[in-house]
Parts: structure tokens; C-alpha cells; sequence
């Protein structure tokens, strides 16, 4: 006889699995490393000698678009395993996982339906800690006496002996009964002495043998307790019962000894379980109990509207009534084990004379007499409720975690014997894919495995292995396929009728029949799609069956296999190269409970048994695989460290930054950091050779070609990153005491046009420029746009960062002092400390005035808290409205202006001199010549003809804004010094 051999798949991972698995890694699954479920797919129309294809691809994590049973393709569940270090992966005890793999067909129990997310986790957690392997063995001591106590305390004799003296300690309790004589007493407290000695010098020993890990297992602790409150038991006894004569203490001291017999808890396996199913499903019974109460409390309600003055009779009285919320609660709650729920129907349905006097002036209008029409159905339905379905609950619960606590490895093997997969051989076909993806560098390691058990025999032929066409004719092979065709099962056996046509039926009847009839075998023909297209050899599927029907059939002759294999062809059916086995049988039946071992990974291109590796990164686009490693790093930011960040909102932001010098390339830079991805400049210089080595974003080549700096800013970003959309604007911006001329009119008109559609275009716009007067319009465009202002401006050793108000219309009127915090329409923006309006401030400077003279730091340092200092008001959730604290100190008293990151500041100044940082909020001021509502009402009003008279009349902003009359009232001299020592 031959033995059958057996072609085993191949993995074919679809490159859209790999992408969405990375998807799902990063969006959904982040650190998670628990199973998931996913589906793959067989199919059985491969060329022939091609090795059988098991495919899974992007479809695999969608339960409901899991690919149907057709066009001969069979879709099978697996559980994908996705562990996040290598080594983890390296070391992952693959056969324990197989064994595990058969936990997801048992699981997905009804008790999950009862909890919490939290509360999943506690469950999964005991779960996990049930199916903990013992810790590591205790270390032999090197002391010869705590090595002859380690190996004593370490027998299990010695263990059984402890046992039964605690049996024993057990009786000897037992028989101490009510007015017993003073010797017999005395008798019962020696025995007592002597256990509590034997208890203590267990310990002892054990002590000595361990030292302090006697203290890391819990048990031990436990008899440690014990021992401790037995002999202060006994010591506490002996002292009250010769000073202080209180019997009830004595009799609460002496019942300490009962816990010594929970330590047979430890020797009895089924009590543990018990135990630990207890422990297990605390929090769905919480749940439960939860629920219960609710019942109880509606009908507490419910019962006092209509019973409370029920004359108190059979199952009514003092304690069990309706009177009051505590005493309904009672009587429900004894009603909920259904005890004594006759009494109280009997109380409740008195409703007519001599039981009840519906004469009594009571404010139920019926005297003390009970309505037989409420109470019936109150009662019933309660009961309904209550006892037969919350009370169920609670076994169902205790029962089912009962089950779970017990080896969850069987399972898979139960089903086999059990006949679970002869009812759904689906079951027959699982898969399971272990995955480690480095998703830094595109690489996947996987192992990929298909289940099966190795049994104690092999599989022999009866005959050469025959092609369906040489056994059946072809009449009877049209048969077979329609009768298939019409029912799509994944296994099921033929039976051929008298007159030789087929019936289907299911593997388990046809296990049962077979069972019964033996002789009649050669009628059977089991019949399993078979992936496989050797022409000598069956697919690895059929296996699963093979060893599922020998093990349940006991005695029979021959067992007739069809590997059912089916393809389209031009249009046609081909089922020609299905192969016909026929097989002796040896019943595996008696090899009972052990699970045989299992196996099914997948070797390697090698033909090892070792991992595989896919590595996507050369097939992918370099610049998607920046972009994904970008966002990865981000991702990991939040996954570790701060949870709630929103990087999609940043992500999604637009920035205009006006000024592509030194600050605009360094923020710029620090933006790229965060994700943003659209990052506008604005500038109308040019590059000189001083820039590169300041602006980080140019280089020496830039400056020899002189290149305008806006449009050389964003070219440089996209050189860094190519996933960024940046654009240079080549613009002045014009500013007030810059005098417009006729012939500029029509320039500045359309830069004036350019800047107000750019500012509306984008969600944050950084004021970056290097002179106060070039800040104003677009503080002024800013406001009126209500947009995230931030400005930066930086002097010799210090900067400063402000994030501008923004004005809403209702924060014009109202004059509210703010005590612990200003709201976001009422900050002040960069011109609101300023009392005189900005002028052209360039005419005046000498050449160190006019160039960039501040220490490199600084601009680096500043624009970096700029970026940050936005990506804390995106965090907030009232975004450019969030509040700023009057003593961001002291932030913890105005939770308000808090974000996940921390406070959000309004102003940041700092002094590189002393290396100090303060953060000071500043009031809108009524009167500034940017910010306030009638420098806003002039633009929105009047426009570019308001802009003119700004550009061209130095006094014009200060006449408007009252500021005129102000500086006049107080020393002008004194001011305009100030301000000059205040300008960056
Ligand atoms: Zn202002």
C-alpha cells in the first residue's frame, strides 16, 4: 500500500494587502498587537502543476465584503498576528500560537456583550493571566541547610502531607459542637495547637529555603497571613479570655482559624478555576447587577404608586411592603430568587371584603385593598424579568467564563471531536499569518501557517490514486457537478442511490450512517474542493478532512475521496483533473483528549522553515515613502506620548508666511516638521551673499544667481520634501509712510489685491518681515479676515511672539474686566502696546540699523516657538478663540487655555542676555492702529482709498484712532523714546 502525500499551499500576499495593512497599522491598529481576524481565498482554477495558491489581498480585513463562495473561489478565515519589534517576532512561540489559532473558533463569546471596553480589557487580562505559564523554577539555595529545606518543602510528599493535615484541621473543626465538656475542649484546643505548629514550622522551613522569594509567590502569602492570624488567633484567645471576658470578640478571633482551610483552594484545581471564572466575570456581573437594580427600581416605583397602603397580610408585612423605596426594594429583591412571591400576589389581589375595607379614607381610593388586575400582571412580569432572565444571566455568565477559564488550546481539537467542523467544515480551513512590519523601512517579516494536526498514522492507499474521469463516467461526473452546484459546501459526502444517482448529504450524516452501516462504505463518497491541480498528488485541505473522518469513523472498510476540482476554460467547466482516492482507514478515535501536535508553516523560498520577507520599499514610490515615513514619525508621537493630538487638522493647515528671510526659512522648516503641507512665502527680495548661511533654506549657488527669495524658499522645500505644495510670491508689501505716487497707483493696487486674496486663502499667517511698518497692513487684512495671526519679530539678544486677537463683532463693544484669563477676541495684537502709528523707519537708519544684526540663535530660537506656539492654538479646541491666561504661571487656574500640549500663550518675549523667557498677555487696545474696530471699519468701508490716505499722510492713522489727542495729553517727548527702545 502507498501512502498519500499531500501538496501544501502557497501564500500569495497581494501588494494591496501589504498597503492596507500599513494603513491599518498606522490608523487603526497603532500598537495593538491582539489578533485580528482576516479572510483569504482559495481558488481551484490554477494551470495545471502549479503549486496550490492561497491568495489574500485588500479585501481580507472586511468581514462584509469577504469574498463569497463563488467562481471556485473559497474563502477561508485566518487570524492575522501583528507584533511590533522584531525581536518579538524572532521569538514568538509559533506552535503555542497554532495551538491558541483554535481559541477564535470557540471565541467571540456572548459574555463580551455585557462589558465595557475597559471592562474587555480587565476580562482579557485575567484571561491571559489564567493561561500564564508557571514562573520560572526557584533558583536551589547554596546553603547546605536551606538546600536540605528547599528539597524537603520542594517534594510533593511533603506537599500531600500538608494537605491532609489541613483536611485534618478540617475534621478536628468539625467535630467541635454545642455544649461540649471541658476535656473534650481542651483536647480540641491541643489538636488546634498542634496544626497551627505544623502550619508554622511548614513556613519556617519554607522561609529558610527561600529566603524573600518565598514572598514572590502569591500563595505563599497567603499561608503567611494564614500562619500570622492563626497564632495571633490563639495568643489574642488566650489573652481575652483571661482579661477581658467578651465571648462575641473571642468567638470573632477564633473564626480566623476557618481560613486555613482555603488553603486547600490551592491543592484543588476545580475550585481554582471556579475561583478564578469568579474573579473573571466580576465586571459583567457588576454589569448585570447594574441592570437588575434598574429593574428593581422601576418596579419599586411602580409598586409604591400602587400598593403602598395594601393591608398587610400573607406575604406583605412589616419589613417586605410597598411603603416606602428601601422596604419595595426588599420585597423585590426577595421576589428576584422568586422566594415567596405567592404571600405577596395572595396581599396584593385582596381586593374586596372581609379581606381588605375599601371604606378607609386612605389616598389610594380604595381603602387598604389590593387591584387583582395590576398586581397579576405586575408580579408576573416582574418575575418574567427578573429571576428568569437577569438571574439566568448570571449563571450564563459564570458558566461561560467557567468554560473559558478552562484550556483554551483544546479547542480547535474539541471541535474534531465533537463533531463542531462536521456540522461546518468551514472550520477545517483556517490560516494564520504572523506579521512584522517596518514600516520605516518597508519591510515585512511573515510567517503564514495553515493548521493541521499531525496524527499517529498515515494515510494509505487502497489503490493508485485515479483521475475523476477513469472512475466515473461522464454522466455521472455532470451529476455530481450539478448536485454540487447547487449547494456550494465547502466538504459534504455523495451518497449514490439505487438508481446510481447522487444525494448530497452532510459529512456528519454521512459519519453517523457510516457508523451504523459499515458495509455499506463503498456507497459514500466524501467530496472537498481541492485548491491543488497535481495530477498525483491531493492539496493540503484535504488532509483536515482525511484526519477528521478517521478519527471519526470507527470500522469501515474503504473510504472513497473525491478532491473536487473545477475550472472555466473558454467558457466551459473542466472538472477532469479531480482525483478519485480511495483509502483504508486506521480509526484514530483512541488517541482521546491529548491533542496530537499541530503544524502547517510555511517554509521559505529556501525550503526552510523560517520566516519571509517582502519588501515593498523598492517597488514604491520614494516619494510616497517619504511622505508615509513623515507622517509615521508623527504618528508615533501620538501614539506614545500624546494621545489626543489632532495631526489631521494640522496636516490640513495652509500658512502664509510674509518674509522668506531668516525667520521665514527657519519656520518654514520647523512647519515641514509638523506635516503641514502647504506652506506659502512672500517676499521681495532678493539673495545676496550674505543669506545662506543665516537662511537656512538657501545656498551659496542661490545667492550667485541672486535669486528672488520667495520663489528660492519654495523651491528649496520641495527639494527637501516633495510632498509639499509651496509657492513664492515676488511682492512688496505696502506700508504706511511709504509714499504712493500716481505712476505706482495701479501697482500697488494689485499687490494690495494679491495680499488680501492670499491672506483669505490661508488658514495662518506668520508676520516675519524684518521692519514694524510692513506689519500693519496685514494685521489689518488679518483681523478683518479673522485669521490666526502670528508675529515674530526679533532684535540683538531677544525676540518676541504674539498671536493676534481675533476680533469678533460682538468683542467691540463690551468692556468687561477679565480676572483670570483674556478670551481670544480680546488679545491685543503686535501694535496694540504702540501709541504712534508706523512710519517709514528705513530713511533714517544707519547701516547696522538697517541689516539683521541679532545674535543667529535668535531667529532659529524664535521661529521654532513660533511654529510650536501654532501647533498648541490647532491643538486647542477653540483654535485662534482660545484664551490666554493673565498668569500663564499660574496656568492650572484656567483649565480654558489649556490644550493637550499645554498652555497657549499670547505673547512670548525673551531675553537671550539672561536667558529668560516671559509670557505676558496683553488687552486689546481700544485705540490701536491696526487691531482696533474703527481701523477695521475704515478698510472693510472705504478700501484701497482708506490704505491711500494711510500710505501718504504720516498723521492720518493717529487723527483716526484718537491716538493724536493722546500723545498730545502726555509728554510726546518721553513716548516716542520709550517706543524707540521698545522696536525690534
Ligand atoms: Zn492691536
Amino acid at each position: 500500500m502507498t501512502t498519500l502525500k499531500f501538496i501544501p499551499y502557497s501564500s500569495a500576499l497581494d501588494t494591496g494587502f501589504w498597503h492596507e495593512l500599513t494603513r491599518r497599522k498606522l490608523d487603526i491598529y497603532r500598537l495593538d498587537s491582539s489578533n485580528q481576524s482576516i479572510y483569504g481565498y482559495y481558488s481551484n482554477d490554477a494551470n495545471d502543476n502549479m503549486p496550490a495558491l492561497f491568495n489574500i489581498d485588500h479585501r481580507c480585513f472586511d468581514e462584509n465584503n469577504k469574498i463569497s463562495n463563488q467562481q471556485q473561489q473559497y474563502s477561508v478565515n485566518g487570524t492575522l498576528k501583528l507584533v511590533n519589534t522584531i525581536e518579538e517576532f524572532k521569538t514568538f512561540d509559533i506552535e503555542s500560537a497554532l495551538k491558541s489559532e483554535s481559541s477564535i473558533l470557540g471565541s467571540g463569546g456572548s459574555i463580551e456583550m455585557f462589558m465595557t471596553d475597559d471592562q474587555k480589557k480587565y476580562y482579557n487580562a485575567m484571561k491571559k493571566m489564567g493561561n500564564k505559564k508557571p514562573t520560572k523554577a526557584l533558583p536551589r539555595p547554596r546553603f547546605p541547610i536551606a538546600r536540605f529545606f528547599f528539597d524537603l518543602t520542594t517534594n510533593q510528599k511533603f506537599d500531600i502531607f500538608i494537605m491532609m493535615c489541613i483536611f485534618l484541621n478540617m475534621l478536628c473543626m468539625c467535630l467541635e459542637h454545642h455544649n461540649q465538656s471541658y476535656t473534650y475542649e481542651r483536647i480540641l484546643s491541643y489538636i488546634n495547637n498542634f496544626f497551627v505548629a505544623i502550619f508554622t514550622i511548614e513556613c519556617g522551613m519554607k522561609l529558610i529555603a527561600l529566603h524573600y522569594k518565598y514572598f514572590t509567590i502569591p500563595w505563599n502569602v497567603f499561608d503567611f497571613i494564614i500562619v500570622i492570624a492563626s497564632i495571633l488567633g490563639q495568643v489574642l484567645g488566650e489573652i481575652m479570655a483571661s482579661y477581658f471576658v467578651n465571648p462575641t470578640l473571642l468567638r470573632v478571633v477564633r473564626v480566623a482559624r476557618v481560613g486555613r482551610v482555603l488553603r486547600l483552594v490551592k491543592g484543588a484545581k476545580g475550585i481554582r478555576t471556579l475561583l478564578f471564572a469568579l474573579a473573571v466575570s466580576m465586571p459583567a456581573l457588576f454589569n448585570i447587577g447594574l441592570l437588575l437594580f434598574l429593574v428593581m427600581f422601576i418596579y419599586s416605583i411602580f409598586g409604591m404608586s400602587f400598593f403602598s397602603y395594601v393591608r398587610k397580610a400573607a406575604g406583605v408585612t412589616e419589613i417586605f411592603n410597598f411603603e416606602t423605596f428601601p422596604n419595595s426594594l426588599i420585597i423585590l429583591f426577595q421576589m428576584c430568587t422568586t422566594a415567596g412571591w405567592s404571600g405577596v400576589l395572595q396581599a396584593l389581589t385582596n381586593d374586596r371584603p372581609p379581606d381588605c375595607d375599601p371604606t378607609l379614607k386612605l389616598p389610594s381610593h380604595r381603602g387598604d385593598c389590593g387591584t387583582t388586575a395590576i398586581a397579576i400582571p405586575f408580579l408576573v412580569s416582574y418575575l418574567i424579568i427578573s429571576s428568569l432572565v437577569v438571574v439566568n444571566m448570571y449563571i450564563a455568565v459564570i458558566l461561560e467564563n467557567f468554560s473559558q477559564a478552562q484550556e483554551d488550546v483544546q479547542q480547535l481539537w474539541n471541535d474534531f471531536v465533537h463533531g463542531n467542523v462536521l456540522e461546518n467544515p468551514q472550520k477545517l480551513n483556517r490560516f494564520y499569518l504572523l506579521i512584522f512590519a517596518d514600516l520605516k523601512k518597508y519591510i515585512y517579516h511573515y510567517w503564514f501557517a495553515f493548521p493541521t494536526f499531525l496524527i499517529p498514522t498515515s494515510f494509505n492507499l487502497l489503490n493508485p490514486i485515479q483521475s475523476i474521469g477513469e472512475r466515473f463516467s461522464t454522466d455521472e461526473i455532470t451529476a455530481i457537478s450539478k448536485t454540487l452546484d447547487s449547494n456550494q459546501l465547502h466538504a459534504c459526502c455523495l451518497h449514490r442511490q439505487q438508481n446510481l444517482s447522487f444525494v448530497i448529504i452532510s459529512l456528519k450524516q454521512a459519519v453517523q450512517h457510516l457508523n451504523n452501516q459499515p458495509q455499506s462504505a463503498s456507497e459514500y463518497i466524501f467530496i472537498i474542493n481541492d485548491p491543488s491541480t497535481d495530477p498525483i498528488y491531493p492539496g493540503w485541505p484535504v488532509r483536515n478532512l482525511l484526519t477528521l473522518l478517521y478519527y471519526h469513523l470507527h470500522s469501515i472498510e474503504q473510504l472513497n475521496i473525491i478532491c473536487w476540482r473545477e475550472r472555466f476554460r473558454d467558457g466551459h467547466q473542466h472538472v477532469n483533473h479531480s482525483l478519485y482516492l480511495q483509502l483504508k482507514p486506521e480509526s484514530i478515535s483512541n488517541i482521546g483528549d491529548t491533542i496530537p501536535p499541530s503544524s502547517g508553516w510555511e517554509k521559505n523560498e529556501r525550503q526552510r522553515l523560517g520566516s519571509r520577507q517582502v519588501n515593498l520599499s523598492t517597488s514604491m514610490n520614494p516619494i510616497h515613502l517619504a511622505e508615509t515615513a513623515v507622517g509615521l514619525n508623527l504618528k508615533l508621537m501620538k501614539w506614545r506620548l500624546a494621545p489626543e493630538l489632532d495631526l489631521e487638522s494640522l496636516e490640513q493647515m495652509s500658512c502664509l508666511l510674509l518674509g522668506a528671510g531668516t525667520l521665514g526659512c527657519n519656520v518654514a522648516r520647523c512647519l515641514m516638521g509638523w506635516g503641514i503641507k502647504n506652506i506659502t512665502f512672500i517676499d521681495n527680495s532678493r539673495i545676496s551673499y550674505s543669506n545662506p548661511v543665516r537662511q537656512t533654506l538657501f545656498t551659496f549657488q542661490d545667492s550667485c544667481e541672486n535669486k528672488p527669495k520667495a520663489q528660492a524658499a519654495a523651491d528649496a522645500l520641495k527639494i527637501i520634501y516633495p510632498g509639499i505644495k509651496s509657492i513664492g510670491y515676488d511682492l512688496t508689501i505696502p506700508m504706511p509712510g511709504h509714499t504712493v505716487s500716481d505712476s505706482t497707483m495701479e501697482k500697488v493696487k494689485e499687490d494690495i489685491n494679491l495680499l488680501h486674496d492670499l491672506i483669505r486663502q490661508h488658514d495662518v499667517i506668520f508676520l516675519l518681515t524684518d521692519s514694524r511698518e510692513s506689519r500693519w497692513l496685514p494685521t489689518v487684512i488679518g483681523a478683518v479676515e479673522q485669521k490666526i495671526v502670528l508675529c515674530c519679530a526679533v532684535g540683538f539678544d531677544s525676540y518676541v511672539i504674539i498671536r493676534h486677537g481675533i476680533p469678533t463683532k460682538e468683542s467691540n463693544s463690551s468692556s468687561t474686566t477679565y480676572k483670570n484669563y483674556l478670551p481670544g477676541n480680546k488679545l491685543g495684537c503686535y501694535f496694540c502696546n504702540d501709541i504712534v502709528a508706523p512710519v517709514d523707519s528705513s530713511i533714517d537708519r544707519t547701516l547696522d540699523q538697517q541689516c539683521t544684526v541679532t545674535r543667529p540663535g535668535i531667529s532659529m530660537m524664535a521661529s521654532a516657538l513660533s511654529v510650536e506656539l501654532l501647533v498648541s492654538i490647532i491643538q486647542h479646541p477653540l483654535r485662534g478663540q482660545c484664551p490666554a491666561s493673565i498668569h500663564p504661571d499660574r496656568e492650572e487656574s484656567v483649565p480654558e487655555s489649556i490644550s493637550c500640549l499645554g498652555i497657549v500663550p499670547h505673547t512670548i518675549r525673551s531675553f537671550l542676555s539672561r536667558y529668560s523667557t516671559v509670557l505676558p498677555t496683553g488687552e486689546a487696545f481700544s485705540q490701536c492702529v491696526a487691531c482696533s474696530p474703527i481701523v477695521r471699519k475704515a478698510f472693510e468701508d472705504d478700501g484701497f482709498s482708506f490704505l491711500l490716505k494711510v500710505f501718504n499722510d504720516l498723521n492720518y492713522l493717529e487723527n483716526l484712532t484718537g491716538l493724536r489727542a493722546m500723545q498730545l495729553a502726555a509728554d510726546l517727548h518721553e513716548i516716542i523714546e520709550l517706543s524707540d527702545d521698545e522696536e525690534i
